[in-house]
């Protein structure tokens, strides 16, 4: 890197004194010193030395409609003028909160009807494992307090959502998980963890280690299962063939309720509206968040449907849940001014949209004949590239070289954002990325595979 400016170091040394960052070890990055990024642009960022960075991952999976969209910064401005903030408890509402409840009912997959805000994907699953529980109680079966979750899952990281996420080291640090969560291996994806089975086989062996589950629980005592349609935080896995559906019907089976944490996958990234119509499935609660607002304002919700949404709703005692910010005028007046984006720009389900997913699948598959590739997988546009020793027998490299850190961090110093998990490395750019912009990304991510695979050797 060139000389810093006054200003980054000035900065720096401010962040280095006074702030704590989320999923961070803080001696390396103050002996590093802090990127400041200040400014983005369509799907490019800027930082504080001017780099022009393309951004493959969105931000952190959420930024569908691309940066610095000025109708947004018009819809948020509105909102903000008219109606900076009041509350939804003492039974009032706003527009934009019910007009976005609405839309989400609309846009959401089967009998979903009820929406409650909060203001982030993990409030929203904190807030969902309360809804089941009500939901239970109500139905005047109180045993059902069990949740089986995957392992290898990421639901967030406050108290419960970091509980049901199965990346175990999210634990010991919190004294977690609580009690009640049932972490089921092994992970619904072939290539990682299939071994000599076949996609078929592996599919089985998936879904009977659930079914194995609540018959060890009792099905009595199953509250919901709940999974990520393309696990996304622990490297981008989708599940094998056939899984979901298969999920779904052991849940009908046993009475289980269905939660699909769509904080990734909802609003268009796997190119449908939700990832759950992806896979041809029917959940009884989806969680959001992320593309909901694009990024543009933090803003998350729990949807409900069918019996769910029934006996909450029709309760007479108070629902006693809920945030101060549940709702917020302005956050929903930008979650919708996104949602209208998306229809109009046809960024989901539109030819348009459908080109530009096959585009980008053939183009990363170009990098398959590089040496480091073991696989290309791609979902939407969610994207992984597995780094491997050799492509035959799918042979990491050993964890202390931290291939998959040295390519992100050649991606990152030649202007391009991709992120890592382990030997994965991750793609989710913005759903307005164009074919020449997908080129400059593949080319971009060539050049770093060729200076990690240089590195190391
Ligand atoms: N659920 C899933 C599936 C996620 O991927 C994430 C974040 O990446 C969360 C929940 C937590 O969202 P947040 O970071 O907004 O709390």
């Amino acid at each position: 890197m060139t000389e810093l400016s006054n200003r980054t170091k000035f900065w720096q040394s401010q962040d280095a004194e006074h702030h704590l960052h989320p999923f961070t070890a803080h001696p390396g990055l103050r002996e590093r010193g802090v990127r400041m990024i200040t400014g983005a642009k369509g799907v490019y960022l800027e930082d504080s030395e001017g780099q022009k960075i393309l951004d493959g991952m969105a931000g952190l999976w959420c930024a569908q409609i691309g940066y610095g969209n000025e109708e947004m910064v018009q819809a948020a401005a509105e909102a903000m003028r008219g109606l900076s903030y009041y509350n939804l408890f003492f039974m009032t509402s706003n527009p934009y909160a019910t007009e976005l409840a609405a839309k989400i009912a609309e846009k959401t997959p089967g009998h979903i009807n009820q929406v409650l805000f909060a203001c982030s994907g993990s409030e929203a699953v904190d807030s969902a494992y309360k809804l089941v529980k009500y939901y239970w109680n109500l139905k005047g079966q109180p045993n059902r307090k069990q949740f089986i979750a995957r392992e290898r899952a990421y639901h967030g990281s406050t108290t419960v959502a970091a509980s049901l996420s199965g990346l175990t080291g999210m634990h010991p640090q919190f004294d977690l998980p609580i009690e009640g969560i049932h972490h089921v291996g092994p992970t619904p994806h072939h290539y990682k963890f299939g071994g000599d089975l076949s996609e078929e086989e592996f599919c089985d062996q998936c879904v009977q280690a659930v079914e194995d589950k609540i018959l060890e629980i009792g099905p009595e005592n199953v509250a919901a299962f709940v999974g990520e349609p393309v696990m996304g935080a622990g490297g981008m896995m989708p599940p094998p063939e056939g899984y979901w559906p298969r999920i779904e019907a052991l849940c009908r089976k046993y009475g289980i309720l269905l939660w699909c944490d769509e904080v990734i996958t909802g609003w268009g990234r796997t190119g449908e509206w939700f990832g759950s119509t992806y896979y041809g499935i029917q959940p009884d609660i989806i969680t959001m968040a992320k593309g909901l607002s694009s990024g543009y304002q933090p803003i998350s919700a729990v949807a409900m449907g069918g019996d769910i949404a029934h006996e909450i709703a029709k309760s007479d005692e108070e629902m006693v849940h809920g945030f101060t910010y549940s709702g917020h005028p302005v956050a929903c007046a930008v979650a919708l001014k996104n949602i209208e984006i998306m229809e109009r720009e046809g960024l989901v389900g539109t030819d348009e949209a459908k080109a530009r997913i096959a585009y980008f699948r053939e183009k990363l598959e170009t990098l398959s004949d590089h040496p480091l590739v073991g696989q290309i997988r791609t979902v939407g546009l969610l994207g992984g590239i597995e780094l491997v020793k050799n492509k035959e027998t799918k042979e990491l490299f050993p964890d202390e070289l931290d291939v998959g850190f040295k390519c992100r961090e050649h991606c990152f110093n030649n202007g391009l954002v991709m992120r890592h998990v382990g030997n994965s490395m991750i793609l989710c750019p913005p759903l307005i990325i164009t074919n020449d912009e997908i080129d400059e990304l593949v080319e971009k991510a060539r050049l770093a595979l060729d200076l990690t695979a240089k590195e190391i050797g």
